[in-house]
């Protein structure tokens, strides 16, 4: 299949490279090529069987790692030696992962916190890119055997929504699974591309990719402009997808037998079998109106189940799923919003995802964007379609496109009292350029701590931090004087760059920011989902602050004011002055925002009288502007 040449001046035989197309999913992964003769991606596949391989790695007890439906077959009767969803771990560390431990069934090690994860499986130990390189190596050799040639270089789709770590351990995987991994793509892109989007020059419109998979579910809004693919907003959830419905099919039947889960689960045979009969019913529902479970054999079991037990109409089906539908379309209005636009805005929806095959997901999508949505192309393969389509382009098949990304969680840093002050906003395209003035708290402050953060809520403790410097040297200056222009630079690898700047002086410092394992990698579903579930917390708190810090500035104002003017100022205003802010010195101590506002508020009517007839440019220059800590 593959082209051979020879090349004239060595007379050596030369073969065209194949290059392939690699979707790495969390639940199933395959290959796709474009076919030599006919020119169209094609997903490869053995004869007679599926082109899936589900992404499961079973391990016996001498340590061989079997991949695939072979390995699915262990799910509910190995669980601590089977291991599923590892694209889930992917450069994560424990913490990251630590609040869905529950999910994983086989042993995720919580010894070292902050560093990368491992699985255990008997004394051996596996981190996720090993685990996803065993799943890359079953699919390599799938395609050389298919193909008759070797197989070393792919392009890899990821979620869009993956961070730098994410996509480099994914990289990483690759090459321990011996492909050069010649480009990582985002998933709805390479949907798009297999429905053909942006392949013509003046195509110019917005795509909203829906994609529902086995455990997870996410949306993308993307906009191509003369074969450009840019990411404007991502949003989803992590945790939902096709394996919820099936979950919810056996929670139905179980009940209208009065049994419990628990029952279910301490005959493992038995669960292992419901489970696949559900899926089987949620599969025959998207083409039936009512699945009935028609085998002969009964099943052995201890609860007393019966084949007629296992019924389902279509009705039923769509009304336990609803909820869930729901909450997919509820992420489809957060995404638009992100991206500042409205279902009028969208030229075409592009369905991803076996579970988009369910009539109901299809009709609320459609319902949602008012308009029909794209599903002739396999919803299994198409990301896989797609990437085989741009590694067709890299290989110089083919134009080149050009992929602009997002930045998946806001970047700013630490000003006065801990708090965040974004410069680049969650959802910014990259690459990105943002600068902001500061200035300093006290007199003749000579450095300023630049601390940077990533992540949504409004304290920095809660972000995580990602770089720190000092910018020195600052000339003395009265507080509020220097200028300090700190820029936010984000290249087109995705590299943060930060600078900060004293303009009066001149004075300079700089920082590049490596995206690292380890340091940028806490979930970012869940810290979005944190941010939103802290939003009035995190507002109180920055109000608290905020007020505390400005009480605080006065205090040392006014303080500096009185030192310096006393010969204006009576002594019954020396009097009500001192009294004033002593009120004052106590209420910032507390934890009540009214109270810190009132007094400073008093303060300032204290004073006011006599601050007026002598306060001069610096000093009311200090009162106002952000400042960063020393
Ligand atoms: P992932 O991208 O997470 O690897 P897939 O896109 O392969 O996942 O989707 C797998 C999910 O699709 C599973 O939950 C599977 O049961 C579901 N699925 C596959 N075919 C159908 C179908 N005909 N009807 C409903 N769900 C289906
Ligand atoms: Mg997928």
């Amino acid at each position: 299949m593959a082209k051979i040449g020879i090349n004239i001046a060595t007379g050596s035989l030369q073969q065209a490279e194949m290059i392939v197309g690699i979707d790495l999913g969390t639940t199933n992964s395959l290959v796709a090529i474009i076919h030599p003769e006919t020119k169209k991606p094609v997903a490869l596949k053995e004869h007679g069987t599926s082109s899936l391989v589900p992404s499961i790695i079973h391990f016996d007890d001498y340590g061989n790692a079997s991949v695939g439906e072979e390995a699915k077959q262990y799910l509910e009767t190995e669980p601590q030696n089977t291991i599923f969803s590892a694209k889930r771990l992917m450069g994560k560390s424990y913490n990251d992962v630590k609040n869905n431990a529950n999910f994983f069934t086989y042993k995720v090690i919580d010894d070292n916190t902050d560093s990368l994860v491992k699985v255990q499986v008997g004394n051996q130990f596996y981190s996720p890119i090993e685990l996803s390189s065993f799943i890359l190596k079953e699919l390599k050799q799938r395609a050389e055997h298919i193909l008759k040639t070797p197989v070393t270089k792919a392009v890899i789709t990821v979620p869009a929504y993956f961070n730098d770590s994410q996509r480099q351990a994914t990289r990483d995987a690759g090459k321990l699974a011996g492909l050069d991994v010649l480009r990582i793509v985002n998933e709805p892109t390479a949907a798009s591309l297999a429905y053909g989007l942006g392949l013509e020059k003046d195509d110019e419109r917005t795509i909203a990719v829906y994609d529902l998979g086995g455990g997870t579910f996410d949306v993308s809004i993307l906009k191509i402009t003369n074969g450009i693919f840019e990411v404007l907003s991502t949003n989803g959830d992590t945790y939902l997808g096709g394996d919820d419905f099936d979950r919810l099919i056996i929670q139905h039947w179980l009940q209208e037998k009065g049994l419990t889960e628990e029952e279910l689960h301490k005959d493992k045979q038995l669960a292992q079998t419901l489970r696949l009969i559900a899926e089987e019913a949620k599969k025959h529902l998207s083409s039936n109106e009512v699945f009935e479970y028609t085998l002969t054999s009964l099943i052995p079991n201890s609860l007393h189940l019966t084949t007629n037990d296992l019924r389902l109409s279509i009705t039923d089906f769509n009304a336990l799923i609803a909820p869930l539908i729901d909450k997919t379309i509820t992420s489809c209005a957060d995404a638009l919003k992100d991206a500042e636009l409205t279902t009028a805005d969208i030229d075409t929806i592009v369905m991803v995802g076996g579970s988009t095959r369910v009539p109901a997901v299809r009709n609320a999508v459609s319902a949602f964007f008012g308009k029909e949505v794209n599903d002739s192309v396999n919803p299994d393969e198409v990301v896989a379609l797609g990437a085989a389509i741009q590694a067709d382009v890299l290989a110089g098949n083919n134009k080149d496109f050009l992929l602009l990304d997002i930045t998946p969680l806001s970047l700013g840093l630490e000003t006065m009292g801990g708090l965040m002050d974004v410069l680049i906003p969650r959802n910014s395209k990259i690459p990105t350029k943002v600068g902001r003035q500061y200035t300093t708290y006290k007199d003749g402050q000579s450095g300023m701590r630049i601390s940077v953060f990533q992540g949504e809520r409004d304290l920095v403790k809660d972000n995580r931090r990602l770089a720190e410097f000092n910018l020195t040297g600052i000339p003395g200056m009265p507080a509020g004087l220097p200028k300090v222009e700190v820029n936010f630079l984000i290249n087109a690898d995705g590299i943060l760059v930060v600078t900060a700047k004293e303009l009066r002086s001149g004075v300079e410092q700089s920082i590049e920011v490596k995206p690292q394992y380890g340091l940028t990698d806490a979930e970012v579903e869940q810290m979005l989902l944190d941010s939103i579930t802290h939003a009035k917390s995190d507002i109180q708190t920055r109000a608290l602050v905020e007020a505390r810090t400005e009480g605080e500035q006065i205090l040392t104002v006014t303080e500096k004011f009185l030192t310096k003017n006393a010969q204006h100022i009576s002594k019954d205003e020396m009097l009500a002055t001192a009294q004033a802010m002593q009120a004052l010195q106590l209420a910032v101590t507390m934890e009540d925002k009214n109270l810190i506002q009132t007094k400073t508020e008093e303060l300032n009517e204290v004073t006011r009288p006599f601050a007026e007839r002598a306060m001069d440019a610096a000093i009311s220059g200090a009162m106002k502007g952000k400042n960063i800590m020393e």
